[in-house]
Order: C-alpha cells, then structure tokens, then sequence
C-alpha cells in the first residue's frame, strides 16, 4: 500500500507490485518471470498471459538495456517534475528479460538516439519515498 501521498509512483493498493517496489529499495530491477513457461511479464499481471499459470514469480534482472523509444516532454505532465521540464522518459528494452520494456526518466544532457545502450541506476529524490530506476547512457556505447 502506498504511504506517500506526494508522489504518483511506489506500490499499488493491490499489492500486486510490490515486489517490484522492494527491490528498487534493494537495489534491484524485479520482473515477473512465469513459473511454468519461463516468460518474463512487464507489466505485473496475476496470470500468465501465455500459459495462464497463476502467481508468476519475481526474478531480478540486470538493469541493462537499449532505447527503444523516447520522448521529451516540455510540459510538466508530471506535477512533482514542474521545475524539471523539459525531461526525458525512456522506453528501454531489456534484452535480458525476454525483451520486455520498461518506462524511466533519463537525464536530457546529451543527445538520444532509439537503439542506445543504457543502464540503470535506482536513485531517491530528497523528499521521496520510493527510489526511481533513472536511465543513463552506458560507458560502452553498442
Ligand atoms: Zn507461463
């Protein structure tokens, strides 16, 4: 259950994402990952969407992937990140997870380009409850 009320990120009601909460905390990227077929899931579903075991289960990932979109958003469409725009939110490819994607900010100082590796780093904003995984180009450019 989410205890903060200032930001619009940490874990849902449901409780369906915690997992994924308490490794940002731990320092880890958490995927579902299916029990029976091995097929990573993102975003958190309570079945499997291809062989519909129930309960997948979590594994960490190694938070290293490759642009696959990005935009930058001008107006703060995020309330708390006002005084931040312009920002860049990353769609990021895990090549390590199955392929699957995941959503992130990334910093604008440098040029973006759809197919760039990244890597990601899970950091607390000062007034935050929960750690965001923030997306950065990586030493080795692919
Ligand atoms: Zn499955």
């Amino acid at each position: 259950m989410s205890t903060d009320q200032n930001y619009p990120w940490g874990p849902a009601a449901d409780g369906l994402d915690q997992p994924y909460w308490d490794g940002m905390i731990a320092g880890e990227l958490r995927l579902q990952r299916c029990n029976q077929c091995r097929t990573w899931i993102w975003g958190p579903q309570w079945i499997c969407g291809r062989c519909h075991a129930l309960e997948p289960g979590w594994e960490a990932v190694e938070p290293t992937g490759v642009v696959y979109a990005w935009s930058r958003s001008h107006y703060p469409f995020i309330r708390e990140y006002a005084d931040r725009a312009p920002y860049v939110t990353a769609l990021v490819e895990l090549p390590r997870a199955g392929g699957r994607r995941v959503l992130g900010l990334m910093p604008d100082a440098h040029e973006i380009r759809i197919g760039d590796a990244v890597e990601g780093r899970f950091e607390l904003d000062e007034d935050a409850t929960w750690p965001l995984l923030r997306w950065y180009p990586s030493e080795t450019r692919r």
